[in-house]
């Protein structure tokens, strides 16, 4: 019996699962992560990996044959010759890029992805005018760090993380116009998810009793994991997100990109995975009713019915996807005085946000829609879930699984096995 191990770096902690061969979890471990300001987090990201590793139990790390991470997207940090941070790793909603936005828009080509103040690049691009940066030989992701940490090679990554460093994913290679910006640092190497890259390194298999062939394997995101997660691997499946907010994903034969709604496609493999996101979702539902509420009142809904209450819930002005408007303002009026046809109201409106999505995808290019996953908060609403399937008109399910770590490890098996 052979076992994959997938290990997932989110905002509020790591996370690792040990899955068997036919994809069913064995294992599941935690480390919740401790923020103060202070803390040295490169620091905290070792400790979390070989404690995640060390919970493990010994029966299963004998058999693990395959390792991938995953880490959040555009978190990042410089690190010297032999792969030791030489400053604080930026997070992924780190800002600092604001202020090197015009000399990333005189090289980059019009409304590319990289140019966001939270890009990887921007954030390159800051830290190469930092006293720090002389001493620094490589510049990875977090999932490209901690992966290292576990087979010693420094400078490689994965297309899904490059990509908002400027990679360009139709060609498998960086950009010309990257070179203008004249950033002296060895970019990393960029090679498919999930590919192997290295036999873990000999004193870790040893010290912790893993097989001596077992292999580290390049890594994701975090949002691509949890997509992987779910089930869906087929051109026109979809996975919603109702969370906070609504994110959509659909897996296509083609790429779609479109700025001006902040669509864009990551690659997955010979598909594309094409998403947006609304500002719309359950921080919405929030604001009137708590989670209790959510649940009782929805049962109470008629989902024969269409509500005639037609809102656009926002908590503030401003949507980007499906509508592209930066002063939309929120439509909650009429509100009647009954909450269950206010529910109702809100949980149809915000479903026709999500149909009007996926339309959009769809006129971009993508794939016709043929089956929703659902992940988040919002998945668990059976009623909202009936209501939502009435007007995509496919069969809307929960995600088969929804947490990263068990995305990431499926993308370390299935790459094995090709
Ligand atoms: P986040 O995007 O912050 O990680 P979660 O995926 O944890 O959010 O989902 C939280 C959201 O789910 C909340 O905004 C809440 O309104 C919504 N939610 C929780 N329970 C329900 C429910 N029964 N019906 C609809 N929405 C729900």
């Amino acid at each position: 019996m052979g076992f994959y191990l997938g290990i997932d770096f989110g905002t509020s902690g790591a996370r690792g699962m040990v899955i068997d061969e036919v994809g069913i979890m064995q294992q599941r471990v935690i480390y919740p992560f401790e923020m103060s300001p202070r803390v040295d987090l490169g620091n905290i990201w070792q400790m979390a990996l070989f404690s995640l590793l060390e919970q493990i139990s010994g029966e299963l790390r004998r058999e693990i044959r395959a390792i991938a991470i995953n880490g959040t997207s555009s978190t990042v940090l410089l690190c010297d010759a032999v792969g030791n941070p030489v400053d604080a790793p930026l997070l992924y909603n780190d800002g600092r890029g604001a202020v090197v936005m015009d000399r990333l828009k005189s090289a980059a080509p019009p409304n590319h992805t990289v140019l966001s103040t939270t890009s990887s690049l921007a954030k390159l691009l800051w830290m190469s005018q930092q006293a720090f940066f002389t001493q620094a030989k490589y510049f990875l992701h977090q999932a490209d760090w901690l992966a290292f940490l576990l087979h010693g090679q420094l400078g490689i990554s994965d297309y899904h993380n490059a990509l908002k460093l400027g990679y360009d994913v139709e060609t498998l290679q960086y950009p010309q116009w990257l070179d203008q910006l004249q950033i002296s640092i060895h970019l990393p190497k960029v090679v498919t998810p999930g590919s192997a890259i290295a036999e873990l390194r000999p004193e870790i298999a040893a010290k912790y009793n893993f097989p001596k062939d077992c292999l580290v394997c390049a890594g994701t995101t975090d949002s691509i994991a949890a997509f992987l997660a779910s089930g869906a691997e087929s051109p026109g499946e979809a996975v919603t997100s109702v969370g906070s907010t609504l994110v959509l994903k659909l897996l296509s034969r083609t790429r779609v990109e479109d700025v001006r709604y902040g669509i864009y496609s990551h690659r997955l493999g010979d598909l594309w995975l094409t998403g947006g996101a609304s500002n719309t979702g359950g921080a919405v539902l929030r604001q009137f009713f708590t989670n209790t509420e959510l649940e009782s009142l929805s049962q109470e809904i008629d989902t024969s019915q269409a509500s005639v209450l037609d809102y656009y819930p926002l908590l503030k002005p401003g949507e980007r996807f499906p509508i592209n408007d930066p002063n939309l303002q929120p439509r909650l009026e009429p509100r009647p005085d009954n909450p269950v046809e206010f529910l109702h109201g809100l949980l149809e409106s915000i479903a026709r946000i999500e149909t009007r999505g996926y339309e959009l995808l769809q006129e971009l290019g993508a794939d016709k829609l043929t089956r929703v996953y659902t992940a988040g908060g919002g998945a668990a609403n059976d009623t909202w879930t009936t209501i939502r399937g009435r007007y995509l008109q496919v069969p809307v399910m929960r995600s088969m699984n929804t947490e990263a770590a068990y995305g990431t490890a499926l993308l370390a098996m299935r790459r094995m096995r090709e």
